[in-house]
């Protein structure tokens, strides 16, 4: 978020800022239409424990098949949603549908399998959501513990209070939460300790080029001592190489998600990766013969 502004504020002197203002605009007005006319799409990753590359648990990230644009990123529109508002509505879509097919996941018999969904700290300052996340739990009939949501460590820098009672109301409600992009927020550690979490992901810049540069392996083995000090699970994400995943496998990570397992896939596409149990093996699923 701090990057996309700063990028923004590098472009009010170039001749970008045109386009970039433009393209901002346009997507603020058709992100309505996309959630009234069906646009959207939520796609699933699977992650996999590190010692078996068995399937346990699967991230939901949304998709825009825009009909003249293409796939828009949601690293393009979600800032946007934020400024808008437009998050809530979006990101409670998100969560029904996640909930949804993860009890048609456990329906086709995967049935230890969890979801988690990515929460944007607007939605949890919000009063209601806990409320929210419970009805829409009631209203799909999965129960809180196969929920797991997604929360970057900045979503503490406001409104610190609010945030944290309603991550441990979340709890209470027996939903698990998870550190996201953890290494990237440029908040102190001591918010850690205020983060009622289960769960730390290390931000794939880590894992990226843990296996050539020193400083990189040092934070990732350090994030996952930390974390089992602390009682805290660890993934690593992006995970594009059996290299970073025999690194990750040997420093005791407890969980690997990266394009070596599989891409983000649409349902049907998941359900046919888990059966097919590809996962047996990793690099099986290169990401070449999967779409996006
Ligand atoms: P994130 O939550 O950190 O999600 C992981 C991102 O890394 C995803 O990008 C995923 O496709 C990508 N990724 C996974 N494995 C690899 C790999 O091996 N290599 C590389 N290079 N990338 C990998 P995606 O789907 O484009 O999502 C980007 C971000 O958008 C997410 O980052 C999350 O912050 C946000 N986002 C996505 N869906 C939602 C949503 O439903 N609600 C909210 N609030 N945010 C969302
Ligand atoms: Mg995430
Ligand atoms: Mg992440
Ligand atoms: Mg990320």
């Amino acid at each position: 978020r701090a990057k996309q502004m700063g990028r923004n504020t590098y472009q009010w002197y170039s001749t970008e800022l045109n386009d970039e203002a433009n393209k901002r605009v346009i997507l603020r007005n058709e992100l309505q239409d996309a959630i009234d006319n069906d646009q959207l799409a939520v796609y699933y990753q699977p992650l996999v424990d590190a010692r078996t590359n068995v399937p346990k648990s699967v991230e939901a990230l949304i998709r825009w098949q825009h009909p003249e644009r293409g796939v828009i990123s949601p690293q393009d529109f979600i800032p946007l949603a934020e400024e808008t508002g437009q998050i809530s509505p979006l990101g409670r879509w998100v969560l029904e549908r996640a909930c949804q097919d993860t009890i048609r996941m456990h329906a086709r018999g995967f049935r230890d399998c969890t979801v988690s969904v990515n929460v944007s700290p607007i939605q949890l300052r919000k009063s209601g959501f806990v409320d929210e996340v419970s009805s829409v739990l009631q209203a799909s009939g999965l129960a809180a513990e196969f929920l797991e949501l997604e929360v970057v460590e900045s979503a503490l820098l406001y409104d610190t209070a609010v945030v944290v009672k309603a991550l441990n109301d979340l709890r209470e409600l027996g939903v698990r939460i998870s550190i996201d992009d953890f290494g990237t927020g440029f908040s102190s550690l001591s918010y850690i300790k205020l983060l009622p979490a289960n769960k730390i992901k290390i931000d794939r810049t880590f894992i990226k080029d843990v296996i050539k540069d020193r400083s990189d392996a040092a934070i990732t083995q350090g994030v996952i001592s930390m974390a089992h000090h602390l009682g805290l699970e660890v993934v690593a994400e992006g995970v594009e190489t059996e290299a970073h995943a025999a690194f990750l496998r040997k420093h005791q990570c407890d969980l690997l998600q990266g394009f070596a397992f599989a891409r983000p896939l649409p349902f049907d596409e998941l359900i046919r990766y888990l059966s097919e149990g590809r996962n047996g093996y990793p690099g099986a699923t290169t990401g070449e013969d999967a779409p996006q």
